[in-house]
């Protein structure tokens, strides 16, 4: 970086300004909660779950802000039914349901959500099976009832491959699903991560309360930075504007002007990662831009009740015991493990609780709460907890994750037509169980 840069860079300045709250309601940038769910407050004032054809309103960085449909709507699919009853649904408009119900832009970084397998004749999508994880049975039984898509919720293909064989059971089963012609999607954190998704299912368990997200998801802004700096008269900063409309490759730029007490004009252009660089360069030849150039981090805004894990305060607050006899009802389970944190009983009182579904230790590492719920955590981590007088039920990985098939089931069928069938997979369970 040039001297000039680094003289005109105020470092550590954080913007979380009006700035956000245009892309907010710009309508073009991110979203606008009340345009999203005008037509739905319609139905109800209550409703937050986005009709389907709100997704005109969407662009693949958008992510609505609620995806929790009103338990009495769960079944009425004609207030939400977007097509006719029997027409043919393709490949792609499934998917657009699909993002639409959970988008994956929500999904952690490390993951590999969305199609995974996508087959090279395109046929109208008739039944759907919905399954935790994707296993030799499972595949039987997609296979048996003439499945064209698998919602695998944990992706079966996750680490690059470089060959397709038989000897590996996730190459095996990939080519069992080109060879009948298949799709496989995976959803997996973005499902996590999503209002309404699985964490919020998972501490539903234990009632109602006051429900806050433990690991924030924020907005994936394209445009990161912002470059501020005046230029000293109109033909400078079209001259500029041109430049720097070059270096975005041609794409329009956002930008504000406004007149400087010097008589010049103060410009502000945001910008992203990428064209950073190749910004900051252009404006080096014009003087009064460069030495008056300050380059601003955008924080990215936080999107509210999206995000991994949960913590909630009860409403009503429960003992130990009770809470284990909840959450194997909610899990339809017979057992659980049981961690009780150290001088806590039983009788004890669980007034706050912290969930994440799968293996959660990362995400509730040092929650304080009174009980915590996930699939699994290793010995240490839930001595760890314990220790701190936190209790800790472990249900096994999958069997904190797939009651919300049946949740998700429900929500997809009604925003599909007549002529899909969506099952939830009666061959799928967790590999572990207690002899
Ligand atoms: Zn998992």
């Amino acid at each position: 970086m040039s001297p000039l840069v680094l003289m005109g860079c105020r470092k550590g300045t954080w913007t979380f300004v009006s700035l956000i709250h245009r892309r907010l309601c710009a309508g073009r940038s991110l979203i606008c909660p009340s345009a999203l769910f005008s037509s739905a407050s319609t139905v109800s004032p209550s409703l937050s779950f986005p009709p389907a054809h709100s997704q005109s309103l969407l662009t693949n960085r958008q992510i609505p802000v609620s995806l929790h449909p009103p338990a009495h709507l769960s079944s009425t699919r004609s207030l939400w039914h977007p097509t006719p009853c029997c027409s043919l649904m393709e490949l792609k408009e499934v998917l657009q349901v699909l993002e639409q119900l959970a988008p994956l832009a929500l999904a952690e970084s490390w993951d590999n959500v969305g199609l995974l397998v996508e087959p090279s004749k395109s046929r109208p999508i008739k039944n759907i099976l919905l399954t935790n994880d994707l296993t030799d049975v499972v595949m039987e039984e997609a296979e048996a009832m003439s499945c064209d898509l698998i919602i695998s919720y944990h992706p079966p293909l996750f680490r690059p491959i470089k060959r397709l064989v038989q000897g590996d059971w996730k190459q095996r089963l990939a080519v069992r699903a080109v060879e009948a012609g298949m799709a496989i999607f995976s959803p997996h954190t973005s499902w996590d991560s999503v209002k309404g998704g699985v964490n919020d299912w998972l501490v539903g368990g234990l009632g109602r309360g006051q429900v806050s997200v433990l690991s924030q998801a924020l907005c994936g802004a394209s445009h990161c930075h912002k470059l501020e700096f005046t230029v000293r008269n109109t033909e400078e900063l079209n001259s500029v504007m041109e430049e720097l409309k070059a270096c975005a490759g041609g794409a329009s730029l956002q930008y504000s002007t406004s007149r400087a007490d010097n008589g010049g004009i103060h410009v502000g252009v945001t910008c992203s990662d990428s064209v950073l660089p190749l910004s900051v360069h252009t404006l080096l030849p014009h003087t009064a831009a460069s030495q008056s150039l300050n380059i601003l981090k955008l924080e990215k805004p936080p999107l509210p009740g999206h995000g991994q894990g949960r913590l909630s305060v009860l409403d009503q607050p429960v003992t130990v015991a009770t809470a284990i006899q909840k959450i194997k009802s909610h899990l339809g389970l017979n057992h659980l493990r049981l961690a009780i944190g150290w001088g806590k009983t039983l009788e004890s009182s669980v007034c706050t609780v912290a969930v994440c579904a799968g293996s959660g230790a990362s995400v509730l590492n040092g929650v304080k709460a009174d009980l915590y719920i996930t699939g699994e955590m290793s010995h240490h981590e839930v001595l760890d907890a314990a220790a701190k007088g936190t209790s800790v039920i472990l249900s096994d990985h999958s069997n904190s994750e797939r009651g919300f098939l049946t949740v998700f089931r429900e929500r997809l069928a009604v925003r599909l037509p007549d002529t899909v069938t969506v099952a939830v997979s009666k061959a799928d369970k967790d590999p572990l169980e207690v002899v």
